[in-house]
């Protein structure tokens, strides 16, 4: 029934008793009691849970991609510590099997008349709606930087297209500077930018060419991490491994025939910088798919979804929720908080599918694992306010094996087995456990 390519009328009672504030009619040639856009980390453990409790043909995911990638390893994979091919699996593979996978792109929202439309030109129906579509990677918006790429010693662990490239510039590194920057806008895991330093740092020390490295991080950001604890630690690190950091440094331009890159200073714009390169590892500006940025009724000034930072709803359209990076919940944009977000949000949905008031409050839980080589790792775990939320009972401020093991071996596991299928919803409980006992 739900597949009938006819026009149906679909009505939610509830919802219209619930909140008169939106239109409870559409016209649509599917419709959807849950209807979820995006198949990331979000969005799959979202159709996970519902379409279990739900069951089948009443949950739909639209995602357009054919691989699902746990784009946590791209850090790995850009240090050689992992392949590319171990960080992705068929989106079949990923997505339940209890939920219909509509394989378009959104091209447009209709919240008030509780439809989607689909790039093959389908209005796709719901009752209630859940937007999980993370960030959109802007490369173009740095002048020469689409064609730095056809060049050597250009990479970006941030997408799959470039990351193999990132090991590429290491191997090839002759002398010279080696140059890591931070756009000036949010992005999803603000520690991987450094990350991929402290692991290049220690590739060239084991390949004999740290002496002819000079390593360069330029972050738009005022602060080389923004809690306060783990951004000691970090200071003492590149102190230690002689790094120069430059804050409110902007990347605006490549120019990758004479291989320089150009850097603007964001307290003083007049003021631009030209550094020649050697590497050059790029984070690009990010934003909100454009399709959602550009949709007033559901994003706020800065294009992120608009929802209530604790219960996820949305602010105006109450049968709408969020997850994860596309939301403007004032949190690390990571699958850690992805993690955290999925336990509220089964929850506050159920009960709003019961015509209760949603009550369940995210604390903004987010963890950045940031590794500082080969071996190393300090785990950054804290909540909205910027107050550390550690699971374990010892200094997580500290660089430790144990934490790099559990970021390289222990995580991706979790995350394909326990977080997709809908089982994991952070350390909440393990950390109660860890802290039996103590203050
Ligand atoms: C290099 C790197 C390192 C990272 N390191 C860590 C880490 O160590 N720890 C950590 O917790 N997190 C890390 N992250 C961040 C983490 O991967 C993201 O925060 C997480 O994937 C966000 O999940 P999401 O569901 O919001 O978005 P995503 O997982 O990005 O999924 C969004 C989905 O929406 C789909 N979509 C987009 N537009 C549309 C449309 N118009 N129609 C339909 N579907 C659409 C996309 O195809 C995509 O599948 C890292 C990320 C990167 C890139």
């Amino acid at each position: 029934m739900l597949l009938t390519r006819s026009f149906l009328l679909c009505r939610s009672s509830q919802l219209a008793v619930q909140n008169a504030a939106f239109s409870t009619t559409c016209r649509a040639e599917k419709s959807y009691q849950l209807l979820v856009v995006g198949g990331g980390a979000g969005g799959c453990a979202t159709a996970a849970k519902f379409s279990s409790k739900l069951g089948k043909g009443k949950v739909a995911v639209i995602e357009p991609a054919d691989m699902h990638y746990y784009q946590p390893m791209w850090t790995l994979v850009g240090g050689g510590m992992k392949k590319l091919e171990d960080s992705g699996k068929p989106m079949s593979q990923v997505l339940p099997k209890k939920a219909d996978w509509i394989k378009q792109r959104v091209v447009s929202f209709n919240p008030e008349q509780n439809t989607v439309r689909t790039e093959d030109g389908q209005d796709v129906g719901y009752e209630y709606l859940v937007l999980a579509m993370g960030l959109q990677l802007n490369y173009h918006q740095i002048k020469g930087l689409p064609e730095a790429f056809e060049t050597p010693g250009v990479c970006s662990n941030y997408s799959p297209l470039y990351v193999n490239k990132t090991l590429a510039s290491l191997e090839n590194f002759h002398q010279g500077n080696a140059v890591f920057t931070f756009p000036a806008t949010p992005i999803k895991c603000a520690g991987a930018p450094q990350k991929i330093m402290y692991i290049s740092e220690e590739y060239f020390r084991k390949h004999g060419k740290r002496d002819k490295a000079n390593i360069i991080y330029n972050t738009s950001l005022p602060v080389i991490f923004g809690i306060k604890k783990y951004a000691d630690a970090l200071w003492e690190v590149v102190k230690a491994r002689d790094i120069t950091v430059n804050l409110r440094s902007n990347l605006i331009e490549v120019k990758p025939e004479s291989r320089e890159a150009v850097f603007q200073n964001l307290d003083q714009p007049d003021e631009l910088t030209t550094y020649e390169y050697e590497m050059l590892h790029v984070t690009p500006p990010m934003s909100t798919p454009d399709v959602l940025r550009e949709c007033p009724k559901l994003v706020d000034a800065g294009g992120f979804l608009d929802v209530n930072k604790h219960t996820l709803q949305h602010i105006k359209f109450p049968n709408i929720f969020g997850i994860g990076d596309c939301t403007n919940i004032p949190t690390s944009k990571t699958a850690a908080a992805v993690a955290g977000q999925v336990g509220v949000l089964r929850k506050n949905l159920s009960m709003a599918m019961q015509g209760q008031t949603p009550r369940h409050l995210y604390d903004g839980y987010t963890s950045c694992p940031l590794v500082t080589g080969y071996s190393k790792c300090i785990l950054a775990e804290f909540d909205m306010d910027g107050n550390p939320l550690e699971t374990f009972p010892i200094n997580q401020g500290k660089e430790r094996r144990t934490m790099f093991h559990l970021k390289k071996d222990m995580m991706p596991p979790m995350y394909w087995l326990g977080m997709l299928n809908g089982y994991w919803e952070g350390p909440k409980y393990l950390r109660k456990l860890m802290h039996l006992g103590m203050k």
